[in-house]
This record gives C-alpha cells, structure tokens and sequence, in this order.
C-alpha cells in the first residue's frame, strides 16, 4: 500500500493523519457492485462506517444506496447526491425531528425497530398527510459468531423487533393508515466471515416472509442487513471481502419470490481497508518489562481497539524492510503500542514485535476505514484528526 513515494510524502505531512487509498476503494466497489449485479441485488452503503466527504462521493458515483442511522446521515446522504429512492433509515432511537425530516425528504424507507416506534412513525406521516414506507427489523436470534460487542441479532440486544412480537406488529401495521408495509429487515452483526452464519440467516428469512405472507402482507423487499467481515491480519495479501461467496449464499438460500428485491446494507466490508492511520512515534520507553511506543495518535483517533478489543496490523514504515534505508539485520522488539492520551486503556495493541523503532518513524496502523475516522473525538482537547487521500503514482 505504501511505496517509496508516498512514504516520502508522509515525512513532509503532519501526523496523525487519516490516510485514503483511492485506488484500493474503487477496486473494492467494483468487486463489490459486479457480484451483486449478478443476482439483480441492491446494496445500500452503511454510511455509518466512514462519512468522509470523497468516500461518500466515490460510493455515490458507483450507484450504492445510503443506509442511514440518524437525520443527520439521511441528510449528508442527499447532500452527496444519493437518490432519496435509494435511502433507508434504521436506528433504534429516532428521534421526532429525525423522523420528520425523513419524512420530508421522501426516503425509500424506515426501518423500524419497535411497536411503538411505528405508531409514532404512523402518527407523524399522518400529520404531514404523508404516507411513511416501513420495514421491519426482525431479531432473528441468530449468533452471528463474531466478537460479543459487535453481535445484534440475539434476543438480548437491544435492537430489532423479537419473534414473540410479530403478531403485535401485525395489530399495528393494520391499524396504521399512514404507513406502507415494504418488506422485513434483518442485522445481525459486524465483522462476519463465516458464510454458514448468513446461510442460518436466509432460512429464517424465509421463515420470516411466509409469516408475514401468511398473516396478508405482501412482503416486496427482503432487506438482510450488511456485516461482512475483512480481514484485519492480511491487508495487502487479502485486500478486497469475498464478495462472491457471500451474494452467492444470499441466491442459494433466500427464497425470492417474483417482483421481490433483495437488499444489503454494507458498511466495513466496502470501506476498511481504504485507509491507515499513519502517525509519528513520540517516544520510546523502554521498561524493566516492557519496551512501550508512544504515538501521536491515540484513542482520539482510533478508539476500536480500546472499544471492542479490535486487532489492527501496526508497521513501522520508516523502517520497513522493502526501503531503501533499511537497516540490514536489523534487531526487533516487542513493543506496547500506546497513545498520549490520559487512560491506562488507550493501547492499540500490545506485545507488537517491530524492528527497533525510534523518535520520529512513521507508524501505519492498517485496515482502519471503517468505524476510523468516524469515531474520532475531541477527548483531551485534542485536534480533529485529519485526512490525506492518494494521489496518481502511490
Ligand atoms: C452498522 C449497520 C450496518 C453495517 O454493518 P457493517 O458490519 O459495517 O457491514 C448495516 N445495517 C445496519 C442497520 C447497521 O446498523
């Protein structure tokens, strides 16, 4: 991902910063849009994994629909230019204001999470003599098998609609004048990689479609959410999410009728291995016990591995063994890799074996486009984080 002259470009830029590789995010979002081409699906992009203004553009230029999860994501969502057809809004708390304003937009649809919600969805439509377009959010209780912070689909999270309700939801639906039944919508977490979990998926969708069939509602989408895993140990050598086994799961085991559309919400598989976050080590301290690198970046930057116990590739690109400079038979380390900031939690990882590093290297840590940049803070007072973006030759 980095060669000589863009590591040469780094020296001249000050640190930390966000750092897009444009061409890995095309590649990325062809692969992406020729496998689901195939089946005829549609993929909303779950902006919530990276709002960056040319990485939305770029989404947007390639045809992908917007999920959102707050107004202000539906409106950034038009203002980069995707279609009001193409965006949906889920949440599980939307508030009064963010639903009329995607009632006023004229999105293609809500995604609703609770009874109540669709009463309130109902009652605001109703005011503004509109009609609102709904889906519901299913909780399959599916163990979606990745990390228990980033799983949503089992009984006990807080999102979605449980199985238990639906009759509820039945009441509902038929007593709401002002809301368009479209379809059922499922999420079941983040960062999946086994496909059998997407299978356990389709069979409860179709377990789900002919419920709703049954009980008189005509189900015209199956919305089946996004969490397509990448892989964080491999960046350069497993770059781009298998795009084609996971849409070809979808047309194995979902049963899609006539007229149906079969939709998905992706956010971390389109975007994450895009960037890096390239900082300067501040200072070496080396311990009786342990050898620490202080960055200039920290959980302020990038909070996902102090967040969810997340792993990212670190590399020490001032001394990379494919430079020029290298320094032959050079020694490593084991290295705790920490930020400046004032919490014992903010370690990007620890124990991470680098060739000895010094004040001023130039540190990547890989596969960090998704749930980066975004949740960037302000904690300590500290500067916003800035982006850098390829240029021709890099
Ligand atoms: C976060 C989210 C997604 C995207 O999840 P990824 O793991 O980034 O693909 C899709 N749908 C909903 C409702 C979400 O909240």
């Amino acid at each position: 991902m980095f060669n000589t002259n863009t590591i040469g470009r780094f020296q001249q830029l000050e640190t930390p910063f966000y750092y897009y590789d444009m061409g890995v995010l095309r590649q990325t979002l062809e692969a992406c849009r020729a496998a689901s081409a195939r089946y005829g699906f549609h993929v909303h992009y779950a902006m919530k994994a990276n709002f960056n203004p040319k990485v939305l553009d770029m989404i947007q230029e390639f045809g992908f629909g917007a999920d959102c999860v707050s107004g202000n994501e539906v409106k950034a969502a038009l203002e980069h230019g995707f279609a009001k057809e193409k965006v949906v809004f889920a949440g599980v708390g939307k508030s009064d204001k963010e639903i009329n304003a995607a009632l006023d937009a004229d999105i293609f649809c809500f995604n609703v999470e609770s009874v109540q919600e669709l009463q309130i969805i109902n009652d605001l439509a109703k005011a503004k003599n509109k009609t609102a377009k709904v889906a519901i959010r299913i909780n399959p209780n599916v163990d979606a098998h990745t990390h228990h912070f980033i799983t949503t689909g089992l009984d006990e999270n807080k999102f979605g609609i449980n199985t238990w309700q639906l009759h509820e939801v039945a009441d509902a639906l038929r007593a709401c004048a002002s809301l368009e039944f479209l379809g059922i919508h499922f999420h079941i977490g983040s960062q999946i990689t086994d496909m059998e979990v997407y299978k356990s998926l389709c069979i409860r969708i179709n377990e789900m479609q002919d419920w709703f069939e049954d009980h008189g509602f005509k189900v015209k989408v199956l919305n089946t959410g996004g969490g397509l895993g990448v892989d964080y140990h491999n960046p350069d050598t497993n770059t781009i999410s298998d795009f084609e086994s996971y849409f070809k799961v979808f047309n194995d085991f979902l049963t899609v009728k006539p007229g149906q559309e079969v939709h998905f919400e992706l956010g971390r598989a389109l975007v994450a291995q895009s960037a890096s976050l390239i900082s300067r080590v501040l200072y070496v301290k080396n311990g009786q016990k342990k050898n620490f690198l202080v960055l200039d970046a920290g959980m302020t930057e990038l909070i996902r591995p102090m967040l969810y116990q997340a792993y990212h590739e670190i590399e020490n690109l001032s001394r990379n063994e494919n430079q020029e400079s290298r320094i032959k038979n050079q020694d490593f380390l084991n290295y705790d890799v920490v930020g400046p900031i004032c919490e014992s939690t903010d370690c990007f990882r620890k124990d991470v074996e680098l060739p000895q590093s010094f004040r001023g290297d130039l540190i990547a840590i890989r596969t960090t486009g998704a749930y980066g940049e975004v949740m960037a803070s302000g904690y300590n007072l500290r500067d916003r984080v800035q982006s850098v973006y390829s240029v021709s030759g890099e």
